[in-house]
């Protein structure tokens, strides 16, 4: 693919991808060459293609270094606030590209590995994905940190390195097959391990309350080692720190035994330990209730306070003699984002750390921990919720139960107070849900222990306030806040899409695509074959969960539907249904700047905001869409008239539910429906097992509280593309996470974001 540019091309493509100067592409040569002979410790008559990739990454690895070390010492001299994103998810996806986009390097690397006679391309698409989230919460973190880093905030990406991220999906027989994603097999060269800030972490043990104060004894340590990956800002010469956390069994692990035997088994055992950042739990919006997963969520917390702690104590500010009394000032320095409930612990850990060992009073720590912490809710769905059993925390930290009880035993006194002798109120607000298993309802927690709790579009932030949470809302309003999510146009545009970026960024051209389209299906194919039908892919990607049986039937019936309709001679090449095999970030990047039209059709209310449909919009695809989650604000911004609105509003599925949602009768009303619903169940589209999908349309037909039906019955109809095309566009500013974490800074955490840019390192040779 690469092919020697025209001064034109050149010249169009430097305000997206940077300058190939001549000293430039000489002193990137110099530097692959020099990385191919003294890291790879290859030549080129037995180098591979992933030595070259190895050689590139680690030459363009070179130009971050310099800044990342000026930022830091930037950050020690100017102390500003730090915010913390606590995640366990971060879906970072590819580096390579994303690092030469923000450092100006593309075309300059692309011309140095053209001169090499390597295609640049055909290396980047070496470079593994970190698949280390399900979707769109560890991409939302992913798209947070390129954001914080590009708008000068002293942030840093807190979780785990995973050592399998989310598995890689292959499609056998039109069945899901899960493969283990060994991501890290031919090593990482965007991380760097740091085994002198390695920190235990306990778990298990007991409570003893002494006259000295309370004391956590007894415990099981493992260490957790962190790795840190460079999160370079868009050409400010910032680069932030994302740190995730890999567990390691302390050298005297299991050492108990003496004799040879269990020597060799306590060696062995250290595996047990160090399970706990193996794997990704593969869950999107659903909660199971694991043991090890509950293990995970303490690790990145406990492991992450203490160099929260430790790196505000030596800070300039934190190491006066007035701080160092009491820490009370940590919510001047420090702000501790939760992405959704599963860093919760954050909030009694903390407690644990000012009360238990910094020895403040109860009260005092308490008033640190709420102006420290805020929460972001990612959904409303109650299967999503987490809601650890008692008797497990009991077990695994017998000492942040206690504290939870305490915090708990605090808040219901308050309420008792407001409310006196409302006790169905008491019940419902509980941090402890009682009942055949006592419960600790997380989302309690976080609400309770933050100043600030934000849902991420306007429509579920409203949803909240009204459902979920109205309960806390009528005593803490003023905690409660909106931050609709965004996506950076980094990689989702500039990276993705340089065509069309330097068509923005020009603001000249207009586009030229006359399309007209109407509502195709295989019905009506087959109805009328002699209409001019416009050729139309559909293309639908994504994973199972792999206990999630239902899920797995839709891939299923997906696949079975392209082996019909793809085979069918009367609808030829009009229609193609494709399932796209291991969605992924890069996957994404590759599929959505080729796409016309995006499907955002969640049953109103049940989509908090979704960023696919953001990133559709920028690359110019229109929308087919409900009124749900950030699709609301999509259309006040581009206008209602350019996109396709359908369906029930949030109201309307209220009523609906209030009479009663009854799918058959939509069935039997509507006879294009029928016919499809019965083509499925009555074994069209599996030759051989005829019933293979009775199950799937039963639970759809009697069972589907997503209401889907309802939603299939309607029908859109598009004109004037060009100028929707264009409306969406210019109207997508809004859902930048530049403009997102603007928000975050100013609103939650405290900070002010910048555009300046700090003074460059001298590149390195
Ligand atoms: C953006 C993104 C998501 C989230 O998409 P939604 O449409 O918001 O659910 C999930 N997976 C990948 C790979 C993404 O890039």
């Amino acid at each position: 693919m690469a092919k020697p540019l025209t001064d034109q091309d050149k010249r169009k493509q430097i305000s997206v991808r940077g300058l190939a100067g001549v000293e430039n592409v000489a002193d990137l040569k110099t530097n692959f060459n020099r990385h191919l002979h003294f890291t790879l410790v290859k030549d080129r008559n037995v180098a591979t293609k992933r030595d070259y990739y190895f050689a590139l990454a680690n030459t363009v690895r070179d130009h971050l270094v310099g800044r990342w070390i000026r930022t830091q010492q930037h950050y020690y001299e100017k102390d500003p606030k730090r915010v913390y994103y606590l995640s366990l998810e971060f879906y970072m996806g590819r580096t390579l590209q994303n690092t030469m986009v923000n450092l100006a390097l593309e075309n300059a690397c692309d011309e140095a590995t053209y001169q090499l006679g390597l295609d640049m391309e055909e290396l980047q698409d070496i470079e593994e994905d970190a698949g280390l989230g399900n979707g769109g919460l560890g991409r939302l973190a992913a798209c947070f940190l390129d954001s914080m880093a590009s708008l000068g905030l002293a942030a840093y990406g807190y979780g785990i390195r995973y050592e399998f991220g989310i598995f890689n999906q292959k499609i056998s027989n039109g069945w899901q097959v899960e493969e283990a994603d060994d991501w890290l097999r031919y090593g990482n060269p965007w991380e760097k391990a740091r085994p002198e800030y390695m920190r235990p972490v306990h778990f298990y043990g007991r409570v003893e309350h002494t006259a000295e104060g309370v004391k956590w004894v007894d415990t099981q340590v493992v260490l957790a080692l962190p790795y840190d990956t460079p999160v370079p800002g868009y050409r400010n010469n910032i680069v932030n720190t994302m740190r995730l956390w890999s567990a390691k069994a302390p050298c005297e692990f299991n050492l108990k035994d003496f004799n040879v035997g269990g020597y060799i088994q306590a060696v062995l055992d250290r595996n047990l330990a160090e399970n706990i950042s193996r794997v990704l739990y593969p869950n999107d919006n659903f909660f199971e209730g694991k043991e090890l997963r509950l293990k995970q969520e303490y690790f990145v917390v406990a492991a992450t306070l203490q160099d929260i702690i430790r790196r505000f104590k030596a800070s300039k500010f934190g190491s006066t003699e007035f701080v160092r009394l009491d820490l009370s000032t940590l919510p001047d320095k420090v702000a501790i984002q939760l992405n959704d409930t599963h860093p919760a612990l954050a909030i009694p850990e903390l407690m644990r750390i000012l009360v238990d060992i910094e020895k403040l009073s109860w009260e005092k720590a308490w008033d640190i921990v709420v102006r420290t912490c805020a929460y972001t809710n990612h959904t409303v769905l109650p299967e999503a919720l987490e809601r650890w059993p008692v008797d497990l925390f009991h077990n695994l930290l017998p000492r942040h139960l206690e504290i939870i009880y305490e915090i708990n035993r605090r808040h219901l006194e308050r309420i008792t107070k407001l409310y006196p002798g409302d006790v169905d109120r008491m019940r419902r607000m509980s941090l402890i849900e009682e009942g055949d298993v006592k419960k600790i309802n997380m989302a309690h927690l976080c609400i309770v222990g933050s100043h600030a709790v934000n849902g991420v579009a306007r429509i579920h932030s409203d949803i909240i306030k009204s459902t979920v949470f109205k309960d806390f809302y009528d005593v803490d309003p003023q905690k409660f806040q909106n931050k609709t999510n965004g996506i950076t146009p980094r990689r989702w545009l500039v990276m993705c899409n340089p065509g069309l970026a330097e068509v923005i960024a020009e603001v000249c051209l207009l586009l030229i695509i006359q399309t007209e389209s109407c509502e195709l299906e295989q019905l009506c194919i087959r109805k009328e074959p002699n209409k001019p039908w416009i050729p139309r892919t559909i293309m639908i990607g994504g994973k199972a969960a792999p206990g999630y049986h239902t899920a797995k039937m839709i891939i299923k019936l997906i696949t079975s539907i392209g082996d019909i309709v793809n085979n069918d001679p009367v609808v030829g090449d009009r229609l193609k249904v494709i399932f796209l095999e291991n969605y992924r970030v890069t996957l994404a990047e590759k599929v959505i700047p080729a796409a016309d039209l995006s499907e955002q059709i969640s049953t109103a209310g049940t989509e908090a905001s979704g960023t696919g449909n953001m990133k559709f919009m920028l690359n110019g695809a229109l929308t087919i869409g409900t009124m749900d989650g950030a699709n609301v604000e999509m259309a006040e911004e581009a206008g209602e008239e350019n996109l396709f609105i359908f369906g029930m509003r949030v109201n309307d599925v209220e009523e609906m539910d209030k009479k009663g949602y009854d799918a058959v009768s939509y069935y039997n009303r509507i006879p294009e429906l029928k016919k499809a619903v019965d083509q499925v169940s009555g074994g069209s589209f599996s030759p051989g097992q005829p019933g293979l999908f009775k199950d799937l349309v039963n639970m759809l037909m009697h069972h589907d509280r997503l209401e889907l039906i309802y939603a299939d019955a309607v029908e859109a109809n598009p004109k004037e593309w060009t100028k929707m095309v264009i409306h969406n566009i210019a109207g997508c500013g809004k859902f930048s996470s530049d403009r997102t974490i603007s928000q975050y800074a100013r609103e939650i955490w405290g900070m002010e974001p910048t555009l300046e840019k700090i003074a460059a390192p001298d590149d390195p040779r």
